[in-house]
């Protein structure tokens, strides 16, 4: 299950793990077509997909989303908690409704599907939950408090997460990606673009593959040893 799969890092994410042999849950929102273009390219990767319209940001939605994919597949083994936006905005200027939609979107999303997925995972002594903070949960970032507010929640839940569920075979992990080539940083000025390569040692934006690698690795059998942990992956933006 990924959600915020149908586009991004999502997407390179459903895309790796259904190289992999996986049976692919693809969440999106509102872009049905860019949903098809992953479903698409799963299946020509040899996996099955399905694809599940449903807001994570609502409890029931979410809910909804987890009986979806255990109804077709039978189970979710990993659970890819990758959906997110933003809404920039100091301090001093944001609205109650920004700070409300990045935290319920990010943040209290991740709460609703693990709870929905634990029942089945814990039934069957499995899972892998991953997580998609971000460097600005680690580092802040000017005109993001709603977005690295929730970035950081998502690591604390991560850590507590892997405390409660390591006794039924469950991990939980968070990866947090620098800037990475999508949609969500295409949207950026090509002024504020270039700022922020100044800011990276290695002198580019991540890809949306690099970052997908990483979460395929922690599902595979070499990276069950890893629970609780943050994969920085910045280019060297913070260290
Ligand atoms: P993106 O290209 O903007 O894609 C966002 C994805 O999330 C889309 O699939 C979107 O669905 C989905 N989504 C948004 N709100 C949703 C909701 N309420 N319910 C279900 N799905 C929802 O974003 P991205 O850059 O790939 O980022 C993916 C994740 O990585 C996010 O959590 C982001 O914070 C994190 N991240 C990104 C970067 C970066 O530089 N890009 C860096 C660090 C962390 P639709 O297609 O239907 O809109």
């Amino acid at each position: 299950m990924v959600t915020g799969g149908s586009r991004g890092i999502g997407r390179a994410c459903a895309v790796g793990l259904a190289r992999e042999g996986a049976s692919v849950v693809i969440n999106y929102t509102s872009n049905a077509a860019a949903a098809e273009e992953t479903r698409k390219a799963c299946e020509a990767a040899g996996a099955k997909a399905l694809i599940v319209q449903a807001d994570v940001s609502d409890a029931a939605q979410a809910k909804a989303l987890i009986e979806a994919a255990e109804k077709e597949f039978g189970k979710v083994d990993i659970l890819v908690n990758n959906a997110g936006i933003n809404r920039d905005r100091t301090i001093q200027r944001m609205s109650v409704e920004e700070w409300d939609t990045v935290v319920q979107t990010d943040l209290s999303s991740i709460f609703y599907t693990t709870n929905a997925a634990l029942g089945g995972m814990r039934e069957r002594n499995y899972g892998r939950i991953i997580n998609m903070s971000s460097v600005i949960g680690q580092m802040g970032n000017v005109g993001q408090a709603n977005y690295a507010a929730a970035k950081a929640g998502m690591i604390a839940f991560t850590k507590t997460a892997a405390k409660e569920f390591s006794r039924f075979g469950i991990t939980v992990n968070a990866v947090c990606p620098g800037f990475v080539e999508t949609d969500m940083v295409a949207a950026l000025s090509e002024d504020i673009k270039k700022t922020l390569i100044g800011l990276i040692p290695l002198g580019r934006f991540g890809t949306a593959e690099e970052v997908a690698d990483t979460v395929v690795f922690i599902c595979k059998p070499s990276g069950a040893w890893y629970t609780g942990a943050q994969f920085s992956m910045n280019g060297g933006q913070y260290m």
